[in-house]
């Protein structure tokens, strides 16, 4: 049994995920959100990943019960902050929401304490500008959902401290996960490099070099990806992967990143992958 507090700001898509390994992983885990109605789903949420987990074999029954007694929530910063040795944050993708934010937890907390953000996109040495402490501030990019994807991104900002790397990366195995660290520039590692693939895969299309189907297959059966780059475009939406293209062709100003006319014109064509129904490839309910 760990006996650390661990406090998860945000009880959203990310939120309530990073809050249930941490219970599942024996820490007494605080899950702050401004909206009650935010913290009544993020149970409702973690229950059912559970009850599915059973069915699977993945979880075993009294697991449950155990992280039912670890976790508890609240809408109250100061309380779900008191004696915690770690805050991660979850809110939505706002550098001035997130700024003041780790700045009032950074005010409520004592300078060994661990403030990570969850950005998949933003830069953690920006996040950590307003903080007077910003050593202890790191990137802790976990994937969704969160109860199932083995990968966090650790990101070191301009000012985190080796110590705070190092203390990231025990979490991170604690929680169950397998830690990489990367510098914070855009797109971690994760992004940039499968945006760049995702890209050049449209790319591909647009040139009639093959089919959406045989460029996935190629890279399935070549490479051994458990899905094409076309398909999980679909699956992400083709409307989210533009934006990243945007932001990634901005930042590191790479004509690699410059968004396809192809996937501009689907996004147009309200084409966005599975939530719209149709993207590279038709998606049925
Ligand atoms: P979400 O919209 O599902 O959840 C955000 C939650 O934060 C909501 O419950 C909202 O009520 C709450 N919130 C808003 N302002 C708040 C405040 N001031 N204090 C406390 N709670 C507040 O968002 P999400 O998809 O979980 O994304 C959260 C973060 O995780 C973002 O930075 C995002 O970029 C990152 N991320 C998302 C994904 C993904 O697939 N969704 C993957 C990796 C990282």
């Amino acid at each position: 049994m760990n006996h650390d507090t661990l406090t998860v700001i945000g009880a959203g898509t990310m939120g309530h995920g990073i809050a249930q390994v941490a219970a599942m992983a024996g820490y007494e885990t605080r899950l702050f959100d401004l909206e009650p109605e935010a913290l009544e789903a993020a149970q409702v949420r973690i229950a059912s990943n559970l009850a599915k987990g059973i069915k699977r074999g993945k979880v075993d029954p009294k697991e449950m019960e155990r992280t039912r007694d670890a976790l508890s929530m609240t809408t109250d910063l100061a309380e779900a902050t008191n004696g915690a040795s770690v805050v991660i944050e979850a809110v939505p993708e706002k550098l001035s929401l997130k700024q003041n934010l780790l700045l009032e937890c950074a005010n409520l907390t004592s300078h060994g304490v661990l403030l990570a953000s969850n950005t998949s996109s933003l830069s953690i040495s920006r996040i950590a500008q307003k903080v007077p402490s910003p050593e202890r501030v790191v990137g802790m990019h976990f994937f969704n959902p969160v109860h199932i994807m083995e990968l966090v991104e650790i990101v070191q900002g301009e000012e985190t401290s080796s110590e705070t790397v190092e203390r990231a990366r025990t979490l991170t195995k604690h929680l169950g996960k397998t830690p990489i660290v990367v510098k914070d520039s855009p797109g971690f590692a994760s992004s940039r490099l499968g945006v760049a693939i995702g890209l050049e895969a449209i790319r591909m299309v647009e040139e009639g070099v093959a089919s959406p189907e045989d460029i996935d297959t190629a890279m399935m059966l070549g490479y051994r990806y458990p899905v094409g780059p076309l398909r999980l475009g679909d699956l992400v939406g083709l409307d989210v992967r533009l934006d990243i293209a945007q932001h990634l062709f901005e930042e590191l100003n790479s004509p690699r990143f410059k968004p396809p006319a192809l996937l501009e014109q689907m996004v147009r064509e309200g084409k966005l992958g599975k939530k719209s129904g149709e993207g590279f490839y038709r998606w049925e309910d």
